[in-house]
Order: C-alpha cells, then structure tokens, then sequence
C-alpha cells in the first residue's frame, strides 16, 4: 500500500471512528434526551424511554412544539440559555400526568438543532451553592499549598475520591507519544494497585481522546445498563459529542469491564490546550451521582488543569535550579583542576546528575573513562566509530539508539537512549550519556502477566495487565526522553570545556611566549659572557706557554707538570666556552630551512666519517631512500653527524653496525605507533628517523638525562672522550625544527634514536 493509501485509509478508520463514538444513535438509561428544532421549536427526535420520565411516549411528543411539553416560561429560559455558553444546565419542572416532575436539564446546540438532557432531580442529594463552595474551598486552598507535583495529583486522586465515593480514583497522564501512566491513585484497600502502569496510546482512541477535550466530564453510571435509541433513527445520526447521556462505544465498555468496573466518571486535565491527562473514577458496581457532585468534580479538574502550569513550571525551575548550581560548582572545578578528566568522572559522579542519567562515558582518544551504568568499552568504541562518520552536529540525542544504531540493541540494558556531545571530531574527544530500556527503569506493580486475560475464543483479553505488556512490546529498546533542558545543560558544558580549553591554551601561549623571551634573554647573556670569558683565558693561556717557554728553566719538574695541566685546564675551558657559544648563537639565530635532499646528506657525512676513521672497522647502512625535506641543511647534518658518532663511539661490538631509516607516520603495522603517538601529537604526519647502532646501550633512568648539557655518562678518557654537550645541540635543533627526540635502548645491547622534524 502506498504512503498516500494509508494516509487515506487512516483517515477514514478515524473518520469512522469518530462517527460511531461522536453519534452512535443511542443514550445512557439514567436521562432522557429531546433534539429540537432551534427554527419551529418542534420536538424532532426523543430518546425511546421518554414515557417513563415524562409519562409520553416518543410518539405523542415527536413533531410537537417544545412548549407543550415544558411550559412558555420554561421554553424562554432554555433558549435564553443557548445563547450564554456551549453547554448550560437549568433546573426544571415538569407538568405529567401524575403530577410535577423537577429535572436537572442540560442544554446545548448542534448546527440547528437544540439538544436538551433531563435528569430526576434528588432533591435528598442536592447541595446546596455554600456547601459546595465551603467543599471546594478547602480543597481547592489544600490544591495550592501543596508544591511538589506528585504529591499535589495524590491529593487530586484522594479528594476526587472522597467527593464521589468511588473505589478507585487514578490521575494518568500522557507522554509525549500519547501513551499513559497511571501517576497518582486513591483506592479501596484491597483492591490491586495500578499506580505505576503504563499503557499505550491505542488504548484510548484518537476519537475518545477528542471528546475528552472538548468535554471536560464523562459520565456513565452503568456499563451494563441497556442503551436507548433515539427515534425516529435519521438518516444523518444526531452528532452526541457534547451530550452528557450519550451512551459508549462497546471496545470502551468491554475495556471496563474486564477491570471488573462498572460505573465510571473521567474528568478531563487540559493543559496548554492539550489533553495532559485524565482524573479517572472506578466503581466496581453501578454508580450515580447527583448533577451538582458532577459539577464539583469538573470544577476540581478545571482548578487542577489550570494548577498543573503552575506545578510543572516550579518543578522544571526546581530542577533547572538545581541543575544550574551544579552547573558552575562543576565548571568551577573543571577550570580549576589540573587533570579535568578526574573532576568529571570522580569522586561523585557529576557527570550523571548532569542530565539525569545512571551512565556516562567520557572518551578522549582511545581513552575511554566510564561512570555508572555504561556499554562496554568495546561497545563505546564502535559507537563512537560510527558517531564519527555518521552524527553531523556536535550534539545528538535519541531516546530508541537502534533506529539509527541497530547493534545498539546488545548493550539496550544500559544503552537505549543516548545523548552524545561531541568535543572535537578530529581528536575523538566526546562525553556519551546513557539511559537504559525504559521497561527497566518503570515500576512494575507486579508481573503484568499474572493477569492477562484469555476469553472462551482464545482471544487475549484488553486489560490493565494486558496493555501493560503490550505498552512494554511498544517500548521496546525505547529509554526515558532526554528534556529539552538536559540537551541545552549538556551544550553549556560543551561551551564551558571548549572555552576552558581555549583560555588554558590562551594561558600556554602567554606563558610560551614569556618562556622564550627569557631564554633569548638567558641565550644572549650567555653569549655575552662566554665571548667575555674566552679573552681572559685566552690571557691565561698565553701567559702559561710564556712561562712555561721563557721560565721553564727555573722551575723543578712538579712546576712544570702543574703548568701543563694549567695549559690543558684552560684548553678545556676554551672547548666548553665554544659549547656554550654555539648554544646561546642556536638560540639565536634563524635556522634556514631548505629542500634537502636527506639521502645525499646522509651519505655526505657517512663519508667524512669513514675518511676521518680510516681504521675503525664498522657497518652502516641506509635502511630505505630517505626522503626529501625541508630542514636547515647545515645544522641537521650536524644533528645526523653527533648520532652517528655517538653510535660508533658508545660501541664496543666487535663490528659496530649503524642503520639510519624513517618510518612515515601512516604506517599502522609498526609496532611503535602507540609508543610514538605517546611522544607526538597524534595528529603529526611527520615521518620519524631513527639511528639504530649494536653499542653498549643506555640504562633505563639515563633516558632523559643524556640530553642535558654538558651531561656524560662516562669518563672523560672512555670511549673516546668528549664534552657532554653533543646531544644538547643535538636536541636543540631538533627544538627548533619543530620536532623531538627520545631513545629507546636496551643496556648492553644497542640504543635507537629516534626524532622527528
Ligand atoms: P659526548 O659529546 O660526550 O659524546 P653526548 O651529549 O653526545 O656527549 O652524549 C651524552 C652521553 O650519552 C654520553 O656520555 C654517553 O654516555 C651517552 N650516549 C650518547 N649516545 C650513546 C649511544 N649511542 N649509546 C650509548 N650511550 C650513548
């Protein structure tokens, strides 16, 4: 069937529908009813019980003038009535042949026609306008005085209750999908509960629904009573919709009685124009109610519909206020703490009362931090997979998660209503908030299945019981919905995050900028002095070879042996000083990047290196072409020229071997991804070289250290000597470039350097 079809189709069920419960032809046996033309006043049609109310029968009364009937006056006053409201109520007397007759009549009109309702008035039951008042008064007082929302719909529930004298008094209301919950209920002691059930929409149809807006009371004393036809039966049925006697619809009788109910009263609870919910009566056996108790109930509701604004109002202020000040307590830590994760995940878990949800996941990366009542990390992850490609806002929400995410359903226990917040796409920083399948989450009062009722054809009965478990078919893989003011708080924490981040990243480029002006500062100081230091010694010095060429003679061989390591004291000095130098000028100075080609660099100072080591027996090997980059030629030479030297010198092999090589940061096989990403942001596409030798290899403590300045983890005369100072220019150009550079070794059997640029 196409989409149009069924539109259609749906239509005309509902058109259907609404015909039978809007005019089903009969009425209710407790009144009687008399449809008038509003033109000749001549009575058009009667109910067929007319005789035992008025002592005519259907036919003595059709196409007579109202005022045969009732009296000029009384007529007057019926139509005076017309013209106040929709429907109006007026008491009258009427002339019979077995005396006078007093009648509670309700009036009203339908196209051209005046419908009226007659009731016997009891006047035993009547009561009186103070009675009333005083009545509603206190309720009415009680009503406003009692803020909290569930609270004030038990109240609702138990004066209803205590005005009627029914068994059962319920307030359901209406979700957002039309299904109902029985939120508040006043009972006889032992009778079942059914506070807490939930049914679905199709229990009440769309028709029935409509009536209830319109009419804000239904009454039907007797489910079973016998309904009477109008007469004469019209081609066009009387439209009953705002008639009190008109009789229900058969699926509404069958529905009540299969409750074992058998007198009902609903009252309408209209909100915004909308049908909130219903105050609805139960009685377990025929019940009727004088017109005035009826009066009083419709008013109690229309105080009620009106209050709801109010209450639902003070509670949404309520808990937006509560959410607020938990709001800037926890955005207050946030930007306060050092390690924001541990304030959003401990030691209570905020980040649940944040939008009311037992589980939350905060995923950074691949690091997945959970609270409460979560998928598993698995899961997560392929939710966040799938959220990365398919979820274009940085905000989603959805109380059913298997409509866009059908393996959602593993984890439905914990997962079937999600609200995501997206932080960064490109870092995978998100917070997931979950709610489980909300058939986990609602009251059970008792095993709906104890009472599913199977009649003699084997068809399943519709019940409390039974719409219970057909509402939990409904609601499947559904969670509770996530309010408007959740989303918008779970927003205001991606803005407070996004604007911390963005002030501490403020704060790093301040306190970045800050840092290099001081070490320009410290790097030109150092300049400064070492250039200074370098002419006095070099005044050192001289004077020694001086003494030591000219006054030689006069001194004994200790004098002679202190002068010369006085010559080598001030030659090593002279060595640090031009350390010192070439630091403070690297801090200095611009590098110049170039395209260079690595490959020729590399082989240009393998070459120097073998010609200024003739006799050193060694292996290097390039392990792939290296690429062509964009560097300061000079100084990176000088880089590749320390490692590689050190990677000779530190060696004691009897064949020394070298491989420099590269990775390109795409390649997912390498088994030091994860390692590397721990060193560099793992966003960098940079390739990394690396310098790999089979030497004496650094201890584990010894990583970092090796990289400050003037830092040897020998004597002077092992290995071949040196300053200290070969892996401090090192890195500092590496610095400069942009990149880093860290070892991994294993002591006594080889180091790997490795940087990026
Ligand atoms: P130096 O100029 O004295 O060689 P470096 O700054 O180049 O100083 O190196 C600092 C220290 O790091 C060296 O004293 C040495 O102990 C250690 N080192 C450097 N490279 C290696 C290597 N490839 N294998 C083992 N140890 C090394």
């Amino acid at each position: 069937m196409s989409t149009h079809e069924t539109i259609i189709t749906q239509t005309t069920n509902f058109v259907n529908e609404y015909k039978l419960i809007h005019s089903p032809g009969s009425i209710q046996p407790h009144g009687v009813l008399l449809a008038i033309s509003k033109a000749s006043l001549l009575i058009l049609q009667v109910s067929n019980n007319a005789e035992e109310f008025l002592d005519k029968t259907a036919d003595e009364l059709l196409n007579q003038p109202l005022s045969t009937l009732v009296g000029d006056r009384s007529s007057q006053e019926i139509l005076q009535c017309l013209s106040q409201s929709a429907v109006n109520c007026l008491k009258l007397t009427i002339e019979t042949q077995t005396g006078e007759r007093y009648f509670d009549a309700t009036v009203h009109q339908v196209e051209k026609t005046i419908i009226i309702e007659l009731e016997i008035r009891n006047s035993k039951a009547e009561i009186t306008f103070l009675q009333g008042h005083s009545l509603l008064r206190g309720i009415i007082a009680n009503m406003q005085n009692t803020p909290k929302m569930t609270d004030f719909l038990q109240l609702l529930a138990s004066e209803v209750r205590k005005i009627t004298g029914f068994d059962r008094v319920m307030v359901y209301k209406f979700d957002q999908y039309q299904a109902g919950s029985v939120v508040a209920e006043d009972k006889l002691p032992d009778l079942i509960p059914y506070l807490g059930l939930h049914y679905p929409s199709t229990d009440i149809p769309q028709a029935s629904r409509e009536l209830y807006k319109r009419n804000s009371i239904r009454y039907i004393p007797n489910l079973t009573a016998k309904v009477i036809e109008l007469v004469p039966q019209t081609h066009q049925p009387l439209d009953l919709s705002c008639s009190i006697l008109r009789s229900s619809d058969e699926c509404c009788v069958k529905f009540h009685q299969n409750m074992g109910v058998n007198a009902l009263l609903v009252i309408s609870l209209i909100h915004e124009q909308k049908l909130w919910g219903l105050i609805s009566c139960h009685h377990q056996t025929a019940k009727y109610l004088p017109y005035e108790i009826r009066t009083i109930c419709e008013f109690l509701g229309q105080v009620a519909s009106s209050e709801l604004g109010n209450k639902e109002i003070q509670e949404d202020l309520d808990a937006k206020a509560k959410l607020k000040s938990l709001q800037s307590d926890f955005i207050k830590s946030i930007s306060q703490a050092s390690n924001f994760i541990e304030v959003l995940t401990q030691p209570e878990p905020k980040l649940l009362d944040f939008v009311n949800s037992p589980g939350a996941a905060l995923c950074l990366g691949s690091e997945i931090n959970k609270v409460g009542n979560t998928p598993s990390d698995e899961q997560i992850n392929a939710l966040i997979e799938w959220a990365n490609i398919h979820i274009k806002d940085e905000i989603f929400s959805t109380n059913c998660l298997t409509k866009h995410y059908p393996e959602g359903e593993n984890f439905k226990d914990t997962g079937s209503g999600l609200l995501l917040l997206r932080i960064s796409l490109v870092k995978r920083y998100y917070i997931l908030w979950f709610r489980p399948e909300v058939i986990q989450t609602v009251n059970w009062a008792g095993n709906p299945r104890d009472s599913i009722q199977i009649d003699g054809d084997g068809n399943i009965a519709l019940s409390p019981r039974t719409s219970f478990a057909l509402w939990q078919e409904i609601v499947r893989l559904t969670s509770i919905s996530w309010k408007q003011w959740e989303i918008d708080s779970a927003l205001d924490l991606r803005n407070a995050i996004v604007g911390i981040v963005i002030h501490k990243a403020d704060e790093l480029a301040r306190i970045n900028l800050e840092l290099e002006r001081s070490n320009r500062e410290l790097d030109s100081f150092a300049y400064a002095a070492s250039h200074d230091l370098k002419e006095p010694l070099r005044g050192i010095h001289n004077y020694s070879i001086i003494l030591l060429e000219d006054y030689g003679h006069l001194l004994d061989e200790e004098g002679i042996e202190f002068l010369n390591t006085l010559l080598s004291l001030t030659q090593r000095m002279d060595n640090l000083i031009d350390v010192l130098l070439k630091i403070s000028q690297l801090g200095q100075t611009e590098i110049r990047l170039q395209t260079t080609d690595l490959n020729q660099l590399v082989r240009q100072v393998i070459n120097m290196f073998r010609a200024s080591r003739p006799k050193i027996n060694f292996e290097i090997r390039i392990a792939q072409p290296l690429p062509i980059f964009e560097c300061d030629s000079v100084l990176i030479g000088e880089v590749f020229s320390n490692l590689i030297g050190n990677a000779f010198k530190y060696n004691d092999s009897p064949r020394k071997s070298v491989e420099v090589g590269y990775f390109a940061r795409d390649d997912d096989s390498h088994h030091l991804k994860n390692h590397i990403n721990h060193h560099i942001a793992s966003d960098s596409d940079r390739p990394i070289f690396y310098i790999k030798d089979n030497g004496i290899g650094i201890k584990n403590h010894h990583r970092e250290t090796i990289f400050r300045l003037f830092k040897r983890l020998h004597s002077q005369e092992k290995y071949g000597g040196g300053n200290g100072a070969g892996l401090a220019i090192t890195k500092k150009i590496i610095e400069l470039h942009g990149g880093y550079i860290w070892v991994e070794s294993t002591y006594g059997k080889g180091s790997t350097f490795y940087f990026t640029l």
